[in-house]
Order: C-alpha cells, then structure tokens, then sequence
C-alpha cells in the first residue's frame, strides 16, 4: 500500500506549462476556498516557455511572442496586473522576407500566411512568376467547396484556391515556419479555420481578407508575413508570465520536482495520483495539464479507447540554434523579424528569427540575437544531427544568405523533441471523440495545446474553459 500523501484535494493538475498555470490561476480566481495542488516534474514551472540570461542575451527557448486578437493571454496578463509589462512588437522592423532561389526576398507588404490584403505589392514582388501572379488574382474567381465537404489539408486547401506557386513560394514557408507542420497533412479546419470562414462567407480568401483590412486598417495595411503589429511580449520574455502566476498561487500550491506516473480512479469515484517516490495523491477532480502522449500513458490503464485517441495525435520535434552576432559581422544589417524558406529551396533550416529586432531589449548594444530553426514535421532527420553539426550549418547558412562574417559571439542550442502536437486532417474530429468521452467520465479534463490551437492564448483559453466545466462555474474575469 502506498503512503497517501495529504488530506483528499479538491483539484490536481498534473503538468506546470503555461496550461497547466492557467488553470490554477483560474481556480483561484473563482473558487479560492478549494485545496488545489499542481504537480510539475521538472525544477521549474513553465513547461516550454522558458527565458534564458545569458551573455547579456535574453534568449527564449521557445516562444519568444504572442498575438493579442485572440484576448485570452492579454487577458490574463490583465488580471495577472502585468499588462505594462507588456512589450509591443518593434514597429519599424515589422516585415518578413522568404528565400526565393537563394536570395532574401521581403514577403510582399500585406501578404498574411494565405493570402494578399495588397495588391500592388504582390504584383511587383519578384517572388512570383507572371504565371502565378495570375493565378493569385484568379483566386477571386475560383467557386467555393459546398459546406460539409470533405476535409482539405493546408495544401489541397491552398493549391485549390491560389495554385502551386503561390502556395510553394509563400504559403508553404509560411505556415511551415509557424506549425512546423507537414502541409499535406496539416488540417486547415483545425489549424486556420478562419480561412475556411473566408471562403464560404466572401467565396474567396483574398476578398475576405479586403474586407477584413477595412474593418481593421492598422495592422493590415503595413504587416507582411504573420500579422506582427498584434504580437507582444513581456518585457522580460515570457518567463516572467509564468514566474509571475507561479509566485502569486498561494503558498504549497505548485509542487515541483513531482511527476506522476499513475492514476486510478477507486470505487469512492475519487482520483489516486501515484509519485513518482511511490507517494499517493487523491482528489476529486483532476486536470492533466501534458502532452496528450503522457496524457495516454497515464489514462491507458483507466480506458484504453480515450488512451488510443490520444496517443493518435502525432507530435514534431525542432531544435533552435540562437546565436549572438556583433552587428559590423553584417555587411547588410538583418533587417525585418526574420524569414521563411520554402521546402522547394532545398535547404537544411526551417526559419531564422531576428529576435533583436522583434522586441527591445534581448541582445546588448551593437548585438543582433538571431535564432535558427531546424527540424519540425518535413525535416524530422534533422533532429538526429549533433549540437555542433546544427550550429555549423546555422553558420554555414547565415554567412550564405546573410553574408555574415567571423563567428558567433555567443551561441546557445536548444533542443524540442515532440513538442509541437501536429493538427492532421481528422483532428477536430478525433478532439471531438475525445471530449465527447472525457465528458462522461466525471471530474477530469485534458488540457493544453494538443486539442484547440497550440499558441499561448489559445492553451490559457482551453484551460480557463475546462475549469469552469468542472466547476460548474462561468466566470466574470475577463476584462476585454
Ligand atoms: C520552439 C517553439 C516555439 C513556439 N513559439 C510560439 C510563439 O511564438 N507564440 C505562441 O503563442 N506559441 C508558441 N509556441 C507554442 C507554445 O509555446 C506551447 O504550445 C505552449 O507553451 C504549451 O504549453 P502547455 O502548458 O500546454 O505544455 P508544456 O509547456 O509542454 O507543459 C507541460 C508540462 O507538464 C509537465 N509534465 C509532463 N508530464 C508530467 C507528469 N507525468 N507529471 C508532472 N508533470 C508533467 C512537463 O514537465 C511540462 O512542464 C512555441 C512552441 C515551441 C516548442
């Protein structure tokens, strides 16, 4: 028999990242009375969202940003009192280029991931050839799929509506560089369902896209790539949100070092969280707040069909090389947040990411920090090469493209094995099955970025909702 570790807790979440936070926040904000405890494994809490200090750099390992259109994290920070804290994007640097036959090449100004809300600039751009400029406006043109129709990958969506070279030159790179996805595989319905609403509401994406300039003229007008102007920041990364819900949770609330690695549920309905060290928790209502493969492997034993479900969403790895470089390394100064390279390019990096030039203050004076990305779905191979051989190409790479000369002054690797839950053709489907089943199981729910969107926001929004199903509870705490 295993020693039971405290008194019966309301609540327990197992897994401490910006998901599992939220959640505990949101518990505290609307039910204080209840004894909540959340279990994370590592030293830290914060899961992916992780800032370093490093040489004067302040590097992110993982997101080094977040939108605000969808209110959930702003919100948060809100109510969290840091919302001063918050960094917006650098205005002046806020554009994107993309490879095109070796050389950079600025995404045409008011390109966003799918489509033109500009015409002119995409028509001067030397990114496409006339053929594919024709095609692009032909878009207009093209019928719109019947409601209900089977589901399209981000590839059959975007070559049916815009063509091959639109959706090889600058689709592809683009939404390649955020999901890390494959796009032959990649659900449009789950990853970009606003496109989806485009379509059948203007029967085009680039009308829609015109009309929803108009509503919203700022930021369209001079953004290209991913929408910058509605991107921020905390000031000192995004350590500082999490460190920050940590530390207001009141006292025991987070147990770090603590992983768990069984669940039973007893007669008595209550939920037995087995330690690591053999140590029992129980408790009434339980969030798992992990990846849903763990999620599987603890649920398994307890109902292997919601196990199998889980297990069936596929995950993708990357690993960022973030180098510091003194500026005079540059002939030309890297300007814009980065660029995006198309998988017909050939290359061995997925993106490269000027983080010095997205947000103040994450390199010191005269320093570029410049973040290189490899791996994800369509490069998984990559991930089997060593630290230095990663760093090398990245080298190899920047003084190629960028013409930067000498060597990094500082470099830092990091690495995300199956960190990035792919949204296949199925998943909303699959996320539906499985939610559907959670349903009937009472007291749990599964949180995180496997189900509704894999950015900050929408984890938080994710969590703040399971909450207040399993405390029957909705709230008044949003305050946009
Ligand atoms: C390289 C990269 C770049 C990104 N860029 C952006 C971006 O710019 N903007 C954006 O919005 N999003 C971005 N994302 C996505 C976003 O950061 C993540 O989706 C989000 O932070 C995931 O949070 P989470 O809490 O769901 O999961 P995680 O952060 O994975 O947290 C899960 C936690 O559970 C713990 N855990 C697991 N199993 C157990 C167990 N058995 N017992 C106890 N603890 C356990 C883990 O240690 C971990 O701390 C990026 C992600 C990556 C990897």
């Amino acid at each position: 028999m295993s020693d039971v570790e405290t008194d019966t807790l309301d609540i327990a979440i197992v897994g401490g990242g910006i998901s599992g936070l939220a959640a505990a926040w949101k518990i505290h904000e609307i039910a204080p009375e209840l004894t909540v405890r959340l279990y994370e494994r590592e030293h830290r809490v914060g899961g992916v969202l992780e800032t370093i200090h490093h040489d004067g750099f302040l590097i992110e390992r993982s997101a080094d940003m977040f939108i605000t259109d969808l209110p959930w994290a702003i919100n948060l920070c809100h109510r969290l009192g840091i919302q001063d804290e918050l960094l917006s994007s650098n205005p002046t640097e806020r554009r994107a280029h993309v490879i095109c036959r070796g050389k950079l090449i600025p995404i045409p100004s008011g390109f966003q991931i799918m489509g033109p809300t500009r015409a002119w600039p995409v028509l001067i751009s030397p990114i496409l050839s006339l053929k594919g400029k024709c095609r692009l406006i032909c878009e207009r043109f093209v019928r719109r799929r019947p409601p209900g129709a089977s589901e399209e990958s981000f590839s059959q969506f975007s070559i049916r509506r815009f063509g091959r070279e639109v959706f090889e030159r600058l689709i592809q790179p683009l939404v390649g560089g955020i999901y890390t996805a494959d796009p032959d595989k990649l659900s449009v319905a789950a990853a970009l369902p606003r496109f989806i609403e485009m379509e059948q509401k203007y029967g085009s994406i680039s009308r829609g896209l015109f009309a929803t300039k108009e509503a919203d003229q700022d930021q369209a007008e001079s953004d290209s790539g991913a929408r910058y102007s509605l991107f921020v920041a905390p000031r000192l990364g995004n350590e500082q949100f999490v460190s920050t819900i940590a530390s207001r949770l009141p006292k025991g609330v987070v147990q770090k070092e603590t992983s768990i690695v069984g669940i039973a549920r007893g007669e008595d309905s209550l939920w037995r969280l087995k330690r690591a060290n053999g140590k029992e928790v129980v408790c009434r209502k339980l969030i798992l707040a992990i990846p849903a493969h763990q999620a599987a492997e603890l649920l398994l034993p307890f109902d292997p069909a919601l196990a199998g479900e889980l297990e069936a969403i596929v995950y993708a790895g990357c690993a960022v090389v973030c180098l510091g470089i003194a500026q005079q390394q540059f002939r030309v100064p890297p300007g814009g947040f980065g660029f995006v390279v198309p998988a017909v390019e050939n290359r061995r990096i997925l993106a490269i990411s000027f983080s010095s030039n997205k947000f103040r203050g994450r390199a010191p004076e005269g320093q570029y920090l410049v973040r290189v990305f490899f791996g994800g779905a369509c490069q998984s191979e990559m991930m089997e090469r060593s630290d230095s051989e990663l760093i090398e190409i990245a080298i190899e790479e920047l003084k190629e493209l960028l013409q930067m000369t000498g060597l990094p002054t500082t470099q830092k690797i990091v690495r995300w094995p199956n960190a990035m839950p792919q949204y296949h053709v199925g998943h909303n489907a699959r996320v539906e099955r499985i939610e559907n089943r959670v349903a009937e199981i009472e007291n749990l729910a599964l949180i995180g970025n496997a189900y509704h969107g894999v950015g900050i926001p929408q984890c938080i929004h994710t969590a703040e909702n399971a909450v207040e199903r399993l405390l029957g509870k909705s709230s008044s705490t949003t305050v946009r």
